[in-house]
């Protein structure tokens, strides 16, 4: 099959590597349709994680379900499905709580959590590929309706973007009438604002720089805050009349950088803490590693941050962070989607096929004007 290999920093190609296949009985054997590259992709292609040559990318994945192992009894044949981009047993502790987020056996032992095709996030393959392995497919895999087909660009976001997004507004406790500033405009920025407004939110103010961002946080009625005209959180002062926002996400991760392009991985956080009100709450969401061997300084390279924890005890916020437990949410996103409420979609810039990637990532990490998300589509003719 032919599938996207990483060969090192800013190097991929589409190669036939060994077909995917049914390994175990309780494996269902998926045809990709869909598959998006993601900012998360971008640090494994930049060289800035210790992902494996040779490994295929992709961890957003939808796809026809064309072979199913012997114990998998409610998958079947034919179904149209999204894959969260968790890989998770469902039946170990944190499974059983619906953290699948930290799945304890989809990895190895001491590490909890994993997914397809990610640095440090256990053995599977990514979907970038003509065919995809999905372990535990009755708890993997999420059905799709009819219109699985025509709106295939909104469900092949329910594998992770759509979800993050959420989450981070989740995490940060916003209720409805509530303000939020979200750091980051990038496809998990725009789904978290997509989550915000859906959610009831009064003012959902979105902080990047790119043009082709701001145009698209502004059309689902959002505020674009541009950092490159002036310090992010004097602007959000000047929205909520001096108070701050009610509730933050960070979307950005620890790439952070300035309007220059100098890395700052504290940056956003810090932020974050002085545009969010006394006591109110931040959900991170943005990818940070334990550790950073191509960091900008010492602190940075062991994975540590420069914290303005003062000022956060001090004005009493809460934050919570980590990877999104898809399978939490995805199934209600998916009724948002099929009952035409959201249009996740809007994002979209590029639908190409598989083998176009190499040129994709290039724009798409470069951070082109107008390559605000692409999808691949395995199937289709170049
Ligand atoms: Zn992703
Ligand atoms: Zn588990």
């Amino acid at each position: 099959m032919k599938a996207v290999v990483y060969h090192g920093p800013r190097n991929v190609s589409v190669d036939e590597v060994p077909d995917a296949k049914i390994e175990k009985p309780t494996d269902a054997l998926v045809r990709i349709t869909a598959t998006n590259i993601c900012g998360s992709d971008l640090h494994m292609y930049e060289g800035r994680t210790d992902f494996e040559e040779g490994r295929v990318f992709g961890h957003e994945n939808v796809g026809e379900v064309i072979g199913v192992g012997d114990a998998v009894d409610k998958v079947k044949v034919g179904d149209v499905i999204s894959a969260p981009f968790n890989v998770a047993c469902g039946h170990c502790r944190n499974c059983e709580e619906g953290l699948t987020n930290y799945c304890l056996r989809a990895n190895e032992p001491g590490i909890a959590g994993a997914a397809y095709g990610f640095a440090d996030m256990g053995p599977w393959q990514g979907g970038q590929a003509e065919l995809l392995r999905v372990p535990w497919a009755d708890f993997n895999c999420l059905r799709l309706p009819e219109d699985a087909r025509e709106k295939q660009d909104d469900y092949v976001m329910l594998s992770d973007i759509f979800p993050t997004g959420w989450h981070s507004v989740r995490m940060s406790g916003l209720r409805p009438g509530e303000s939020i500033v979200i750091y980051g405009g990038g496809p998990v920025g725009c789904m978290a604002a997509l989550s915000a407004t859906t959610m009831g939110a009064s003012k959902v103010m979105v902080v990047d720089r790119h043009p082709d961002r701001l145009r698209l946080i502004e059309q689902i009625g959002a505020i674009g805050v541009d950092d490159s005209k002036g310090s992010p959180v004097d602007q959000v002062m000047e929205h909520t009349n001096g108070m701050g926002a009610d509730r933050g996400a960070e979307c950005v991760g620890y790439q952070a950088h300035d309007p220059h392009g100098h890395e700052d991985n504290s940056a956003t956080l810090n932020d974050l803490v002085s545009s969010v009100r006394f006591t109110g709450g931040i959900g991170t969401v943005g990818v940070y590693v334990p550790q950073d061997p191509g960091g900008p300084n010492e602190l940075a390279k062991h994975g540590k941050a420069p914290l303005d924890v003062g000022s956060f005890w001090f004005r009493g916020q809460h934050m919570g962070t980590g990877q999104c437990p898809v399978k939490h949410y995805n199934r209600y996103l998916r009724s948002l989607i099929a009952e035409d409420k959201v249009k996740p979609s809007w994002i979209v810039s590029h639908d190409l096929p598989l083998d176009q990637a190499p040129e994709a990532y290039k724009h798409f990490d470069a951070r082109e004007e107008g390559w605000t998300k692409v999808v691949l589509h395995p199937g289709q003719a170049a």
